[in-house]
């Protein structure tokens, strides 16, 4: 691939604050960014310098898009693949919706990371009430039920503590197909972020330590310590592996327990990723530059570690109200995603602080 020359369009599929952190390291390097997304507003599309506002699945609206950008990137998941075929035949898109159709499929992307030798909880596909009984007699309790499809930040999933949560827990997910998985007893949940160039150059940050609060990201560490350091290494090897198997351009995310026995694979997400936002000011080179760089086929930037100890909070809710008391402190580097409404769940910006 020749590289996109500074001044070409990115085309970015999905408007959220990826998408809006993303254009904005797209502008730091002379590139135009086109946000499609159906949302009438749209916080990436307001740092952008074009928006089609149109249905993941509208084929015109998508050709129509393909027809006006270079490259087409996503910072959403939770698309249909087969639609965004239509781009393909006229413009790369990168990561290719092969990494994007395994990704966004919990039973694909166990099979094919256990495949490749990584370490994952035990786990079976249900499909009726039926097959979840006979899988809880096989895998035990506690265990979780999870959509297989369109889940994330912890919805659609239900927690089994007894075979007699089965029904319940069926009847929480919405009886869809789903992925039953043993309860992985862990230490600490780190993520593994690598961007791979187009010319297969690879390169990591330091890992996180991710601490959640009712399944939301809330806090990263880096350096994490400890047994997540301990288990970076190996984590890390899967990472490359897994994106050399896919041939991946772009930034990767897999996320890892820390668990007695080494690290358990949980998921992986083919874009960059919230416990990679304080690689913004805390790594030489941030995720959302080098996954704009990969996607025109520049060079990558060096990943390494800006500061001593870096962490990130997330702004969840009425969190970002704060915004004022935050910024009096002078080394907290926040970051708001320009949302409206500040709904309890919702991330509203975040705020990563360096010590040296
Ligand atoms: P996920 O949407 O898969 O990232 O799950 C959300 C959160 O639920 C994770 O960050 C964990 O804290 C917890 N969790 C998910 N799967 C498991 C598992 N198999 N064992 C233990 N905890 C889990």
């Amino acid at each position: 691939m020749s590289a996109l020359k500074p001044g070409s369009t990115i085309g970015i599929i999905g408007g959220g604050q990826l998408g809006r952190m993303m254009a904005v390291a797209a502008a730091q390097l002379g590139y135009r960014c086109h946000i499609y997304a159906p949302e009438p507003v749209s916080v990436a599309a307001e740092v952008a310098g074009a928006f089609t506002q149109a249905a993941y699945d509208d084929v015109a609206a998508l050709e129509r898009f393909a027809a006006e950008v270079d490259v087409v990137t996503y910072e959403f998941e939770n698309v249909a693949v087969e639609p965004l075929r239509a781009l393909t035949d006229k413009v790369a898109v990168h990561p290719s919706l092969d990494a994007l159709a395994i990704a966004q499929d919990r039973l694909r992307e166990k099979a094919f990371v256990a495949e490749l030798g990584g370490r994952t909880a035990p786990w079976a596909g249900v499909n009726s009430l039926e097959e979840l009984e006979a899988a809880l007699t096989r895998i035990g309790c506690p265990a979780i039920l999870k959509t297989t499809r369109f889940g994330y930040d912890g919805k659609g999933q239900a927690r089994i503590h007894t075979p007699k949560d089965a029904a319940e827990a069926w009847d929480t997910i919405g009886r869809q197909p789903a992925i039953l998985e043993g309860f992985v007893r862990f230490e600490r949940e780190f993520s593994v972020i690598v961007a791979r160039g187009a010319d297969g150059r690879t390169v990591g940050w330091d890992v996180p330590d991710n601490q959640h609060v009712n399944g939301i990201l809330a806090h990263c560490v880096v350096p994490a310590g400890g047994i997540v350091d301990e288990q970076a290494t190996e984590a890390r090897a899967l990472a490359e592996t897994v994106a050399e198997k896919l041939g991946y351009v772009g930034v990767l995310t897999l996320e890892f327990f820390a668990s007695a026995d080494g690290p358990v694979f949980n998921e992986m997400a083919p874009r960059v990723h919230n416990s990679g936002h304080w690689t913004i000011e805390g790594a030489v080179t941030s995720q959302f530059e080098n996954h704009i760089r990969a996607v025109c086929g520049l060079p990558m930037g060096d990943s390494r570690l800006a500061a001593r100890r870096v962490t990130m909070d997330n702004l969840i809710g009425d969190a970002a109200d704060n915004w004022d008391v935050i910024l009096a402190d002078p080394t907290a580097h926040l970051h708001l995603y320009g949302k409206g409404a500040a709904r309890p769940g919702r991330k509203m910006g975040h705020v990563t602080r360096l010590e040296f």
